[in-house]
């Protein structure tokens, strides 16, 4: 305010309406609810403004009060040209210069009278500490100072107006804006408000426009101004105001107020930026929600569900591939396995080239020509039935060179592996894996004792230490192996130099591929393979192995992710239903902060605060849940559970983005409220 501005101010009119009019076009009617008032009011008056219903009194006190705008004339309040000015700089005029009291006192219920006074002071950007002392003495000056926590349904409807001007005060207004006042009390409270109006009139000089349909009321003002279709009809002083006579006893502001001294108006620019600011917006936000926990918690289920799928998924996920690399190293490390074609990965054969088409030569050809190759081991494999005396388990047999133990890091538990010298001479020498050792031993040394594989005699050498199951659910340790030579002439009449697969350790895992290139080549040459034609075999590696693994639990996470999602946006039209039934629920609210300051984004930003507050309390909820299930699943199953905190915070990220998405057009649609429609709503 500038200097000069202010001087014109103290000593012209508060309030300077000139030619002032209002027209409503609702579609094809207009209605000219103000057809040209002119009305000064000097600082420090009483005035009341009567007149009968329909006459444009209402009209008249919004335009006043900045909840409206004339449609033509100009108004100065306290020397401020306020006629032309937007919504967020109304709402803020009526922040700092207005004090409003409504017919239905208008105070937020479930909310203390502390803090329905203390509310004005919030969109001022005024600290919590001043606040409080503010609104205490405010509270003390209308007599009501050991009120302090009631509600508004814990007062009288006296009490209430009392609040409602004790709101009304707390910011130290220019005006005192009153809309039928006394409309909603019977005669003894009415007379209880209305000595108070006049005391706070004639003590503090409170310039006071009040609006009311009764004579009796009009006559405690010092100036009378009849309204008759939206024109003045007469405007007088009052000789003698009638004096309100309080009930005896119902006057404890006389008392209280000596002692409560309200503090200097806050100068505008030390209002602290002014507007909600984040802390108080999420308080606001955690009281509605608690005060509609059910409905919140209901609606936080949606995000919840999804924001526990993805963290359970990918807790899984993580832990599945922990797993499968640790059991794929049961198999031999710097692995390469040679299978005729068709037979496939994992054990898993197609119908076509089931014929071998490996041999020993094949073998011998790769351990003598590819330079790469460490260890190579053909191997033969049947199921058999293998009995101990008493006792049969039925096992895979395989028969192979020494080589095999080396290619597989398989050392022996118990005994001595059988060697290539056993090979050469046939030796009926076998080595068994734990599991059929319990099956035909159970805990007895078997080393040395005879058994029968199949129809053929043979001598347990060596126990295989355990490794347990493999990647693909086999039971690593449920397996006989023997010499191939054994194998050939006691097991299987299959053509002799034939062999299943040849299983190949490289050098080094530098030379994996290099390994497999060579190794494919030497076979398509040994197998006379014509260029461009399809190998008769197949080698792969682990990696390659694990990536068909891979593959099919990304697909497994594909599809939970795609729930997860769908979840999620449920959970986000959840949220933005419940925040548009909240707001149509609280309009009256909305429209109270808005007459007593709020500006157009403080509502934005509660309701949006809360739509993501209550976002975020089910992702965090979905997180602790997903923690929990995917640790369930992960003793039910003995999968090992890895969590990733950067999933945790992208669930925290995902879940305040739905709250924020969906949550904005039920707030934009809260904060573009028109004051008066919304005052209006029952
Ligand atoms: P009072 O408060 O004296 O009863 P109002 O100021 O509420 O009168 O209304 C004055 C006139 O303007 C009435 O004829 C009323 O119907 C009309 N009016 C008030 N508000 C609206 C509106 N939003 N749209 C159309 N007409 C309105
Ligand atoms: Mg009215």
């Amino acid at each position: 305010m500038a200097a000069t501005e202010e001087a014109a101010a103290a000593e012209g009119p508060v309030l300077s309406l000139q030619g002032i009019e209002k027209q409503y076009d609702s579609g094809e009617v207009s209605v000219l609810a103000l057809g040209g008032v002119s009305l000064d009011v000097p600082r420090g008056q009483f005035v009341a403004i009567i007149g009968a219903s329909g006459s444009g009194k209402s009209t008249l006190m919004n335009i006043i009060g900045c909840l409206d705008r004339p449609t033509a004339g100009s108004y100065l309040l306290a020397g401020h040209d306020v006629s032309v000015l937007d919504a967020d700089q109304r709402a803020m005029v009526r922040s700092e210069l207005i004090g409003f009291i409504f017919q239905g006192f208008n105070l937020l219920p479930r909310t203390s009278a502390m803090e329905n006074v203390e509310m004005p002071l919030v969109y001022l950007g005024i600290s919590s500490e001043e606040r409080h002392e503010r609104a205490m003495r405010s509270l003390q000056l209308v007599g009501l100072g050991d009120r302090l926590a009631n509600t508004p349904s814990q007062l009288s409807g006296g009490q209430q107006q009392r609040v409602a001007i004790a709101r009304a005060l707390v910011t130290e207004p220019e005006v005192l804006l009153a809309d039928e006042p006394t409309g909603n009390l019977d005669s003894r409270t009415t007379d209880e408000v209305l000595a108070m109006l006049q005391w706070l009139n004639r003590e503090r000089a409170l310039t006071i426009v009040m609006v009311t349909h009764e004579s009796d009321v009009a006559r405690c003002a010092s100036r009378i101004v009849t309204v008759k279709d939206g024109l003045i009809l007469s405007d007088e002083l009052v000789a003698e105001p009638r004096r309100a006579q309080a009930p005896a006893g119902a006057e404890p502001w006389r008392v209280d107020a000596s002692g409560a001294e309200i503090t200097a108006r806050v100068p505008v620019e030390s209002a602290a930026g002014g507007g909600l600011n984040w802390l108080m917006a999420f308080r606001l936000a955690l009281r509605s929600l608690v005060r509609a926990r059910l409905r919140a918690s209901l609606t936080a289920l949606g995000i919840l569900i999804g924001i526990a799928a993805v963290v359970t998924t990918n807790a899984l996920g993580v832990g599945a591939q922990e797993k499968m690399q640790a059991q794929m190293t049961t198999l031999g490390v710097n692995l390469l396995v040679v299978m005729p074609a068709g037979m496939r990965t994992g054990g898993v054969r197609s119908a076509q080239g089931t014929a071998v088409s490996l041999t020993d030569e094949d073998a011998e050809a790769i351990a003598r020509e590819v330079p790469t190759v460490a260890t190579v081991a053909a191997t033969v494999a049947s199921g058999a039935q293998v009995v101990a005396g008493e006792r049969n388990v039925s096992t895979r047999v395989t028969g192979t060179t020494a080589g095999f133990f080396t290619v597989r890091s398989w050392s022996a538990s118990l005994g001595a592996l059988w060697t290539d010298e056993e090979v050469r001479s046939r030796a009926p020498a076998c080595a068994i894996g734990e599991t059929v050792r319990q099956g035909l031993f159970g805990g007895t040394d078997p080393i040395g004792s005879e058994i029968r594989v199949g129809q053929m005699p043979c001598t347990v050498v060596a126990v295989l230490a355990r490794k347990g199951q493999s990647g693909f659910g086999q039971d690593n340790d449920d397996t006989v192996v023997m010499p191939i030579s054994s194998f050939r002439a006691g097991i299987t009449r299959m053509p002799n130099n034939q062999v299943n697969s040849i299983m190949v350790t490289a050098r080094g895992p530098d030379v994996l591929r290099r390994a497999q290139d060579s190794i494919t080549l030497l076979l398509r040459q040994r197998h006379r393979i014509r260029p461009g034609a399809e190998d008769n075999f197949g080698v792969s590696n682990l990696s390659d192995l694990t990536s068909a693994f891979n593959e099919q639990t990304a697909i497994v996470s594909a599809l939970l992710m795609v729930v997860a999602s769908i979840s999620l946006l449920v959970g986000g039209i959840g949220v933005m239903n419940i925040m548009l039934v909240s707001v149509t629920e609280r309009t009256r609210e909305i429209g109270i902060r808005l007459a007593i300051g709020a500006r157009g984004r403080d509502i934005l930003a509660q309701f949006l605060i809360e739509a993501t507050t209550l976002a975020v309390i089910g992702g965090v909820a979905g997180i602790g849940v997903g923690i929990v299930a995917s640790l369930l699943v992960g003793r039910l199953t003995e999968f090992s559970v890895g969590f990733r905190p950067d999933i945790a915070a992208l669930s925290m990220a995902v879940s305040g983005g739905i709250g924020v998405i969906f949550g904005f057009f039920p707030a934009r649609s809260a904060a573009r409220l028109d004051p008066i429609v919304a005052l209006r709503r029952e």
